[in-house]
């Protein structure tokens, strides 16, 4: 399963918690060229390599999946974890940009895509402005991006909107293991949970 959606939708957050509350599901480790951030444990999060190693990592194909995000650093999925884990059929989880679900969808066409919304444009706004990390400019660049981002919603298998993370965490995991389970829309009128944030099969 694959995990995408806009920036700042909080997407490493529901990975989190699943990584806490479910540790039957397998998260892949992506290969990044950016720093460690304060608490994050190489093996854990990322593996944090330099540029020598991600050239040399890409160029032997050991990526299922790589991208440049944000302009900035290197991110990418070692394949040889993935393909192993799936050969002992345990679920596995990718947490990645929109430019790597899009290699996935080449790469292993039967992976199940599912995009990670924010409950409105607004609430996006706000978190990627409320983090506080970025410049104004770097900020906007982000919207635009966001925006762009946003409009792939469709090319994905299912969408489910982030309003709690233990709620989307949960949905998550849930479609993990029966992805084609009835939604909320398919349930009779008042059967199904609450409507405005549950998730829609979009194909
Ligand atoms: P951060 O640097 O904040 O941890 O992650 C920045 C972005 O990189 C997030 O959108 C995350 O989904 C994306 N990302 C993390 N790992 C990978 C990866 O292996 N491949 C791709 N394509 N994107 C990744």
């Amino acid at each position: 399963m694959v995990l995408a959606g806009p920036t700042a939708v909080g997407k490493g957050t529901v990975a989190a918690y699943i990584r806490r509350h479910h540790p039957q599901v397998w998260l892949s480790v992506s290969m990044t060229t950016r720093q460690p951030r304060p608490g994050e444990v190489d093996g854990v999060h990322y593996h944090f390599v330099d540029d020598a190693e991600f050239d040399r990592l890409q160029e032997a194909g050991e990526f299922l999946e790589w991208a440049v995000v944000h302009g900035r650093a290197r991110y990418g999925t070692p394949r040889g974890p993935v393909e192993r884990t799936l050969a002992l059929g345990r679920p596995a989880l990718l947490e990645i940009d929109l430019a790597g679900a899009r290699q996935v969808r080449q790469a292993m066409p039967d992976a199940f895509f599912v995009f990670l919304a924010p409950p409105s444009w607004e609430d996006l706004v706000d978190r990627l402005i409320g983090r506080g990390t970025e410049s104004t400019a770097e900020q906007e660049v982000r919207l635009q991006t966001a925006r762009t981002e946003l409009a792939a919603a469709a090319e994905f298998d299912a969408r489910i909107i982030n309003d709690d993370v233990s709620r989307a965490g949960e949905e998550l995991v849930s479609l993990m293991f029966d992805p084609r389970s009835p939604g909320p829309e398919d349930m009779p009128s008042g059967a199904g949970p609450r409507t405005d944030t549950t998730r829609t099969q979009l194909t």
